[in-house]
C-alpha cells in the first residue's frame, strides 16, 4: 500500500490537499517529527491518520476533547480502520479489554486524553513501552502553551515523551499558533529537528461581513430568512443572552436551542447532539460550545458581540463550512460592547497578561471597525501575505459600490510624516505626530519638523481608517517586528510625483449589500452552481440518515453534503464509478454504496438517463420537465378518479410503476396517504417500521402479516419518510 490507495480506499479521496502529501510523506519515510499549522477544516486529520495505516506498529492521538475523539473513531471505524478511544467515561471492563487489544496489535490508531499521562497514571508510559508506537499525533498542540489563548496544563505532561520514546515521531498539529507559540510547542515537546509545515490560513469558502450592531435581532432574522434550513452557530457573550436569542428565535419560527456551561450536562451534551445530528439546526450558545463538533455542514457562525481576540475569532468562525462549501461569518459590532470587554480583560489577570489581552482586543476592534478587506487583515494577522481583493468579505463585495474620493493630500501628509520620522515609527506614533498630540509621548526633537500637528482635522480614528487603506493599496508598508511604516515605491510616486489617491470616506458604511450571486468565481462557487435534482438530493440525505441511525452516529460522520451533491451531479450507477465520487474510498462503497446506486439508479431509469455513470453535469431542467411529465400525468389521472389500475393501462405501465408515481406524491403531501391505507393500519405500520427501520418491506411484511399489502407497506414507508425529510430540513 502507499499513501495513494490508503487516501483512495480508506477515505475516498482522489487527491491530497496542500501539503497533506509531504507531511506524510516526511514521516512514513524520513521519521521526521513534524509541526503542523494548517486552519481548522483544513485537513489536519489526514496528515496522522494516513501515515497510522501505513505505519507498522500503533499510532497514539492525543486530543482534548472526548466528544471529538468519540466522532473521529466512529467515523474511521466506518472506513474500515481500527481505531479506538481510552478515556475515563468508559467503565474499567471496556477499559482492560481495549488494552487487551492494544497490545494484541489489534488498534491501529488509539486516541487518549493527557491526563493519561499525568503522574496518577504515569504507567501508561510503561504499558505504551510494550507496544510498538510508530508514531504521536498531538492535536490541538497550541494547548502545551502559555502564550496560547487556550493553555491546557495536563499537556506539559507530553514534555516527557520524547525520553521516553527516543524512536518514535511526534506529530504536533494546530489551527492557531502566532510566533510565539509555535516556538513554545517546538521546545517543550522537544520535537528533534522538526519539519514546520504552515498552510495558508485562507478559509476561501468563507464569507466575513461586519454589520453595525443596531438592531441586530431583527438583522439576524434577515438573515436568516434567506437561509432557510441551514445549520449555524450564533455565538453570545452571556449566558442570559443566549436564553433570550433562542426564546425569540423559536418564536419567530427559527427553532433553535441555547448551550452555555451553566446547563445541566445532561440537557448540555442532548442539545449537542440535537445539533450534530440535525435535530436542530440553530445553536445559540457561549463560547463554551463548539470545541467538541466537528460538523461539517455548518453553514454559518454568527458573532452577536464582538469576541475577545482574533485567534478566537478565527477559531468559531473556522467552524464554518468544514466541507469547503460557501459559508458565512457574521459578526455584529458595537464600539459599546469593546469597552465592555476591556473591563473584563483588565480584572482578569496579572499586568503583563492584562496588556497581551488588551493588545488582542484592540487588534479585534480595528479589524471590525477598518475599511479594508477582511480576509486580508486575517490572514495578516496570522503572519500571511495577501492580495486583496479577495471578492468574498463585505468590503470587497461593496467596494465598487461606496463612492471613493480623492484621498491625495491625505495620502501625502501621511507620507511625508513618515518621511520626516525617518521609517522610523509605527502606525500610533506617526498618528500622534500628525494630530500634534500633547498627551502622547512625542519626542522633543520631532516637536520641531514641519509636519508635526499638520494633521488635526481628522480624529484618530479617522487617520487610522486611512492608514489602513495606504497600507492595503502597498503605498505604505509595515515592516520589521515592530510594524515600522516605510514608504513603498508607489508611496514615493504619491508623495513626489503627485500620484492620485483614491480612498473610502470614513464612516459611512451603509451600503446596499450584493447579492451572492455576485462576481465570485471560486471553485466552490463553481461546484455550487452546477446543477442537480433537490428531490434527488433530498432522497439520498434520507437514506445517508436512515445509515446515521443504523451506525448510530451524526449523519456527516457517514457522508458529507459534498458527497452528497457530487453523487446529485455525477449521478453514479455502478461501483466503479461511485470510487469517482469524494469520499466514497472501498470500504465506504462496498458498505453503503448500494442503497445509494440503487436511488440513483430508479432516479435515471425514470428520467431516461442512460449511462449516465461519469462526471458529466446534469441539467436538470430537461429532467425536471421528464420528470414533470412522467409522475405528474400518473398523478393528474388519479386525481381525475382513475384507478392505478386503469392508469396502467392507459399509459402502457405497469401498475406497480403507476404506484411508485403515485407514492413519490405522498412524500411532497399532494396525495394524502389515507388514500392508501386506513389510519388505523398507517399507525400500526409505522410502530412496526419504528421496531425494524423501512429498509426492508419483506421484513415488515413478515411482521404484519397478510392483512397488510405490499402497497400499503410501500405508502406508509413513503408517508414515513416523508416525515423524516420534514425533521431533516
Ligand atoms: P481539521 O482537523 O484540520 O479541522 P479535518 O481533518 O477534520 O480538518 O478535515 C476537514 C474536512 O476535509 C473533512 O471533512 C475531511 O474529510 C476533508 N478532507 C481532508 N483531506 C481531504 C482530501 N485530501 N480530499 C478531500 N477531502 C478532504
Ligand atoms: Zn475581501
Amino acid at each position: 500500500m502507499n499513501s495513494h490507495s490508503v487516501l483512495k480506499n480508506h477515505f475516498g479521496f482522489d487527491k491530497f490537499r496542500p501539503m497533506q502529501e509531504e507531511i506524510v510523506d516526511s514521516i512514513v519515510h524520513h521519521k521526521k517529527d513534524c509541526l503542523v499549522l494548517m486552519p481548522t477544516g483544513g485537513g489536519k486529520s489526514l496528515c496522522y491518520q494516513v501515515p497510522a495505516l501505513l505505519l507498522p506498529g500503533i499510532t497514539i492521538v492525543i486530543s482534548p476533547l472526548i466528544a471529538l475523539m468519540k466522532d473521529q473513531v466512529d467515523a474511521l471505524r466506518l472506513n474500515g480502520v481500527n481505531a479506538a478511544f481510552l478515556n475515563s467515561s468508559q467503565d474499567r471492563f471496556t477499559q482492560d479489554r481495549l488494552i487487551e487489544d492494544v497490545i494484541n496489535g489489534k488498534i491501529k490508531l488509539l486516541y487518549i486524553a493527557p491526563e493519561r499521562l499525568s503522574k496518577q497514571s504515569s504507567d501508561f508510559f510503561g504499558f505504551l513501552k510494550q507496544v510498538n508506537v510508530s508514531l504521536f499525533a498531538i492535536d490541538e498542540a497550541h494547548c502545551i502553551s502559555h502564550w496560547g489563548h487556550d493553555f491546557r496544563p495536563d499537556y506539559l505532561h507530553l514534555s516527557k515523551l520524547k525520553t521516553h520514546f527516543p524512536e518514535s515521531p511526534i506529530i504536533a498539529l494546530t489551527a492557531t499558533a502566532d510566533e510565539h507559540t509555535r516556538q513554545d510547542i517546538l521546545n517543550r515537546l522537544h520535537l528533534d529537528e522538526p519539519n514546520v509545515f504552515i498552510s495558508s490560513f485562507n478559509r476561501a469558502n468563507i464569507r466575513y461581513t461586519i454589520e453595525d450592531k443596531n438592531d441586530h435581532f431583527e438583522k439576524l432574522i434577515e438573515f436568516l430568512s434567506v437561509r432557510p434550513d441551514q445549520s449555524g452557530i450564533i455565538y453570545c457573550l452571556s449566558r442570559n443572552n443566549t436564553e433570550e436569542i433562542a426564546e425569540r428565535l423559536t418564536e419567530r419560527g427559527f427553532e433553535s436551542l441555547a448551550y452555555h456551561a451553566g446547563l445541566d450536562p445532561k440537557i448540555r451534551n442532548d442539545r449537542q447532539e440535537k445539533f450534530k445530528r440535525d435535530e436542530v439546526k440553530i445553536i445559540v450558545a457561549t463560547i463554551a460550545f463548539g470545541m467538541g463538533i466537528d460538523k461539517s455542514n455548518v453553514r454559518f457562525v454568527i458573532h452577536t458581540s464582538i469576541p475577545k481576540n482574533i485567534e478566537g475569532y478565527y477559531q468559531e468562525t473556522g467552524r464554518a463550512g468544514r466541507d469547503g462549501l460557501p459559508s458565512d461569518a457574521l459578526l455584529f459590532y458595537s464600539a459599546g460592547d469593546v469597552v465592555k470587554l476591556k473591563s473584563f480583560a483588565v480584572s482578569e489577570s496579572s499586568k503583563e497578561q492584562t496588556m497581551i489581552m488588551l493588545n488582542k482586543l484592540e487588534q479585534m476592534s480595528e479589524y471590525c471597525s477598518s475599511y479594508s478587506c477582511r480576509r486580508k487583515f486575517l490572514l495578516n494577522y496570522f503572519g500571511e501575505k495577501y492580495a486583496a481583493p479577495c471578492n468574498n468579505c463585505d468590503i470587497c463585495l461593496n467596494d465598487s459600490v461606496i463612492e471613493k474620493f480623492d484621498g491625495t493630500e491625505i495620502a501625502q501628509k501621511a507620507l511625508s510624516a513618515i518621511a520626516r520620522l525617518n521609517e522610523r515609527f509605527g502606525i500610533t506614533y506617526v498618528i500622534n505626530f500628525l494630530k500634534g498630540s500633547s498627551n502622547a509621548k512625542i519626542y522633543d526633537e520631532h516637536k520641531y519638523l514641519p509636519t508635526f500637528g499638520k494633521g488635526k482635522e481628522y480624529a484618530v480614528d479617522e487617520w487610522r481608517h486611512y492608514f489602513r487603506q495606504l497600507i492595503d493599496q502597498n503605498i505604505i508598508e509595515p515592516s520589521g517586528e515592530y510594524n515600522v511604516l516605510k514608504i513603498s515605491s508607489r508611496g514615493k510616486a504619491v508623495l513626489f510625483h503627485n500620484e492620485k489617491v483614491a480612498l473610502m470616506p470614513y464612516k459611512t458604511k451603509t451600503v446596499a449589500r450584493k447579492e451572492r450571486k455576485g462576481k465570485i468565481e471560486s471553485d466552490v462557487e463553481k461546484e455550487l452552481t452546477k446543477e442537480f435534482d433537490l428531490n434527488l438530493f433530498n432522497e439520498l440525505k434520507a437514506q445517508r440518515l436512515i445509515l446515521a441511525d443504523r451506525e448510530n452516529v451524526p449523519a456527516y460522520v457517514i457522508f458529507n453534503d459534498k458527497t452528497l451533491t457530487e453523487l446529485a451531479v455525477k449521478l453514479p450507477t455502478n461501483n466503479s464509478s461511485l470510487a469517482n465520487v469524494s469520499g466514497f474510498g472501498q470500504i465506504k462503497i462496498e458498505k453503503y454504496g448500494e442503497p445509494f446506486l440503487e436511488i440513483i439508479r430508479d432516479y435515471c431509469q425514470q428520467h431516461n438517463i442512460s449511462n449516465h455513470s461519469d462526471s458529466s453535469i446534469v441539467s436538470t431542467r430537461k429532467y425536471k420537465d421528464s420528470e414533470t411529465d412522467t409522475l405528474r400525468t400518473s398523478l393528474d389521472l388519479y386525481l381525475r378518479g382513475l384507478t392505478p389500475n386503469e392508469i396502467a393501462d392507459k399509459r402502457n405501465l405497469k401498475e406497480s410503476t403507476v404506484m411508485e408515481h403515485l407514492f413519490k406524491f405522498i412524500v411532497s403531501g399532494e396525495i394524502n396517504i389515507l388514500k392508501f391505507v386506513s389510519n388505523e393500519k398507517l399507525q400500526k405500520i409505522l410502530s412496526v417500521i419504528n421496531l425494524h427501520g423501512d429498509k426492508s418491506l419483506k421484513i415488515l411484511k413478515e411482521d404484519l402479516g397478510d392483512d397488510y399489502s405490499y402497497n400499503e407497506i410501500k405508502a406508509a414507508i413513503n408517508y414515513h419518510y416523508k416525515k423524516r425529510i420534514n425533521t431533516l430540513n
